[in-house]
């Protein structure tokens, strides 16, 4: 059983006729096909990716009913009435539905009526619920933002870990799972708690191939203010994050008085009014830069970002790919720097200790709010002065306290009309410090995930590899590319040269293109679309932009399909170097022009010179090809060739003297099989290759990929 099978003709005709899209978009179709041969599967996709169809699409061609689990009880009925719009018979269930409409759909559902039923979370609670869910023909359970279920994620949701008693219940039928959460804990966290069996993974849409990543290390403060002053200057519209609310106003100081540079700043310790204030004039564009911590986030939709600078070390590599992924969602070029000083870690090490009180702490703070709440059973307080008053250093180690007594129902808050500070009660007065029952090893172990995610981080800025790739591996992409754009892929660069033939039809297709999606004018060529949306059609994507304009119509709709947005991405930037194309702001929107020399260039009566971008590391021979067709083969490496590898490891270790992982690691030989590189170049690409051991070791393993292939052509 795999995820290969080809699609039959009544899926596409289904999209159409119950969804009106002609195709699929990215992901969709793997995972559809995964559902339709029975496998398990979770599925990772950024929000906005359609994750509702690759469960809704299989309901409606199979058998039986679906069950979705989805905690977002309010967009539920949008759900269920799309669906019904859609000719689907829907429908759901929450405890706000009296009983006997309960019963009356659990009848329905028995019967055939419905094929997809939508069961908020809180209803697994109901023991009798769940009994009544017996002899249901339940095909398929869709866990929708199953992120919920990680402890340790930033949304979880106790009723979500009831999921395991609703599945076995309905005789544990295939289960599909989807979140836009791609770290590697919260994927594990999904697989082990829904026990998924031999899942297809999924995780697709994470690359952003116009955002040009960076890490620079820097000295000290005058290095920041210096790399700082030069983003402002370069970049216009941008945010700047800080760790510290500290920071945030120096840093704030700094532009606004020496830069003279209008900004704003937002922190949690301003006041709402003050916040929302910071976010209007940055959204509506009335300032081009923001100042901001972490709490600066959720909402801003500003799509003209131009530049997000990281002035301290973030915590964790998602949450600094989140902060930095603020720029450029208009898919125009945008630069993402970090500024990166071992010594700053100290801080992010301060906020984890922090946050990860030790249980003497916990105890400490609980036994002072019990003494001071006294007879009336609570405190009104600010936290800085509560903090005094118990004898805590810090407020955010009080505040984590709080929390983690709060979500094991000892204490309750509340907010006091008025008030800035919320109060806090004892709800179960009886129970004394020492007697307190806490998830103590959950909190040892969320403390060491914390303490790995910063490691992470700065492995990641250590790293000398293509900065894209390094997240998107993180993430569980399989084998991104290299982006072409970080300041590691620029650091290698090219030389500028005439390009080979085949570099001169790309670029001759890119112009053409261009063109095309481009309007002639008497005085010259206007642009109409942005570089993102142009590399769309060129690729032959089929995101909702490309079909809604219906740029799948022009005839050169997908004739550099499989060239990889990266490719196309930095060469339109060396065609902006080389006067080839100019890009023109028509209001907000900035669009990619061809210019006269571009037109000239197209024709071939010109000739270009241009720092040619690398082409994607492997070649896609025909056996690489056929490979990447067998979903399950994918990454698997050629065992033949793999035996072949590790005889080689074996001598070089004997030669050297060293023990097998002194030369390289099973990872690197698993690698070096999948991707076969031919160059000391190529194989530098490949985790756990320094140039270091590239130098000492790589060319004995080239000459056995090379002798290998060369003994099976096409196999
Ligand atoms: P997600 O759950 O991944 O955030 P949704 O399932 O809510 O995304 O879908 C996002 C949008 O994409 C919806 O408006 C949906 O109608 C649209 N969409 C989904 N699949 C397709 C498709 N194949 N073609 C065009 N639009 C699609
Ligand atoms: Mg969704």
């Amino acid at each position: 059983m795999n995820g290969a099978t080809e699609l039959g003709p009544e899926v596409k005709e289904a999209l159409q006729r119950h969804f009106g899209f002609r195709e699929f978009l990215e992901g969709q179709e793997e995972i559809v096909r995964a559902v339709l041969a029975g496998r398990d599967v979770l599925g990772v996709m950024p929000t906005g990716a359609g994750k509702s169809l690759c469960y809704q699409l299989p309901a409606l061609l199979r058998d039986g009913v679906t069950f979705v689990v989805s905690p977002l009880i309010a967009l539920m009925k949008d759900q269920v009435d799309a669906l019904a719009a859609r000719g689907v018979a829907a429908t759901m269930i929450n405890s706000s539905l009296p009983a006997a409409a309960q019963r009356e759909r659990l009848h329905g559902l028995r019967h055939g009526v419905y094929r997809v039923i939508y069961i908020a979370p809180e209803r697994m609670r109901s023991q009798a619920f769940l009994e009544a869910l017996q002899g249901i023909p339940v095909s398929l359970v869709a866990v929708d933002e199953a992120h919920c279920l990680s402890q340790w994620g930033h949304d979880f949701r106790p009723d979500y870990m009831r999921l395991g008693k609703l599945i076995a219940q309905v005789g544990r039928p295939q289960v599909i799972a989807l979140t836009a959460t791609a770290t590697p804990e919260v994927r594990l966290d999904i697989v082990k708690t829904l026990e998924l069996r031999d899942p297809f993974v999924c995780v697709s849409g994470f690359a952003r191939p116009n955002l040009s990543l960076r890490v620079t290390q820097v000295g000290g403060q005058e290095d920041k203010f210096r790399r700082l002053g030069e983003a402002v200057r370069k970049h216009g519209a941008g945010i700047v994050y800080c760790a510290t609310r500290k920071h945030v106003d120096e840093v704030t100081e700094v532009l606004r008085d020496q830069l003279e540079t209008p900004v704003v700043a937002y922190h949690a310790g301003l006041s709402a009014e003050q916040r929302d204030r910071a976010q209007e004039a940055f959204v509506g564009r009335k300032c081009p830069v923001a100042v901001a911590t972490n709490a600066f986030g959720m909402g801003i939709d500003r799509p003209d970002v131009r530049f997000v600078l990281h002035f301290d070390v973030p915590g964790s590599l998602e949450a600094y790919y989140q902060e930095a992924g603020r720029a450029g969602r208009d898919g125009e070029p945008a630069v993402c720097e970090l500024l990166f000083n071992f010594a700053d870690t100290r801080t992010q090490e301060f906020f984890i200790d922090c946050n990860n009180p030790s249980p003497e702490t916990v105890r400490s703070v609980y036994q002072g709010v019990r003494r001071l709440a006294g007879d009336q059973g609570e405190v009104r307080l600010p936290l800085a002065d509560l903090a005094q008053r118990i004898g805590i250093d810090h407020g955010m180690a009080l505040s984590a306290c709080l929390t983690l007594l709060g979500r094991a129902g000892y204490i309750g808050r509340f907010d006091i009309p008025g008030e800035r500070m919320r109060g806090t009660r004892v709800l179960r007065p009886e129970i004394e410090a020492s007697a307190l029952d806490l998830d103590w090893e959950g909190m040892r172990e969320k403390e060491r995930r914390d303490r790995e995610k910063l490691r992470t981080l700065v492995n990641y800025c250590y790293s000398t590899n293509c900065r894209q790739r390094d997240i998107l591996i993180y993430f569980g992409e399989p084998q991104p590319a290299l982006c072409e754009s970080c300041d590691v892929c620029s650091e290698r660069g090219g030389q500028v040269r005439e390009g080979s033939d085949e570099e001169r039809l790309i670029l001759c297709k890119a112009l053409s293109g261009l063109a095309r999606m481009s309007q002639r004018t008497a005085g010259g060529w206007k642009g109409r679309y942005g570089r993102g949306r142009i590399i769309q059609m060129l690729l032959g994507s089929r995101s909702q932009e490309v079909l809604n304009n219906r740029l799948d119509t022009l005839s050169t709709y997908g004739i550099l399909r499989g060239m990889g947005e990266a490719y196309l991405f930095a060469l339109f930037e060396e065609l902006k170097r080389a006067g080839c194309v100019e890009v023109e702001r028509v209001g907000d929107y900035p669009l990619l022009k061809l210019t006269e020399r571009g037109e000239r260039v197209m024709r071939g009566e010109e000739s270009c010179s241009l720092r040619w971008p690398e082409r994607s590391r492997m070649p896609k021979t025909p056996a690489h090809k056929a490979k990447e067709d067998g979903e399950e083969s994918r990454d698997a490496p050629d065992a033949e060739l793999l035996e072949r590898l590790k005889r080689c490891r074996a001598e070089a270790a004997a030669r050297a003297g060293l023990p097998l992982y002194g030369v390289f690691s099973n990872r690197t030989l698993e690698e070096l099989a999948v991707h076969r590189p031919s160059t000391v170049e190529e194989a530098l690409e490949i985790h756990g290759i320094g140039p270091h051991k590239a130098e000492r070791f790589v060319m004995g393993f080239l000459e056995v990929i090379r002798s290998y292939d060369e003994e099976s052509p096409g196999g």
